[in-house]
């Protein structure tokens, strides 16, 4: 369950940057390959927000399509989760470009009343 550090490192992260505000929305981007469920990320981050700055926030999930460039035509295309030919020439020589990552695409802080 790394989701739940990864939503520690988050809300300290949404603590930094807020400077005391309260969050209304965080979005953020998750890799198909990233081994994350975003089912858990939401989970867990609705249990570890209460207390903190981001308690009335709702975070929104996108995910990041897997791309890959192929070292042999050069080409990139988008492949399906762990098929990373090259649909052109189908090579193996591939490197994978998007689609590990996770990260805060950003973060909305609630108006001043
Ligand atoms: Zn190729």
């Amino acid at each position: 369950m790394h989701e739940y550090s990864i939503v520690q490192s988050m809300l300290s992260l949404c603590e930094k940057y807020s400077k005391g505000k309260e969050v209304d929305k965080i979005v953020v981007k998750i890799g198909k390959m990233s081994g994350i469920e975003p089912h858990f990320l939401k989970e867990s981050f609705n249990f570890f927000k209460e207390n903190t700055i981001c308690k009335d926030a709702t975070m929104q999930m996108e995910l990041i399509d897997i791309t890959i460039i192929c070292e042999n035509c050069g080409k990139k295309s988008k492949v399906d989760s762990y098929n990373f030919f090259c649909p052109y020439c189908k090579s193996g020589n591939t490197k994978v470009l998007t689609g590990q990552e996770m990260l805060i695409d950003y973060i909305e802080l609630k108006e001043e009343k």
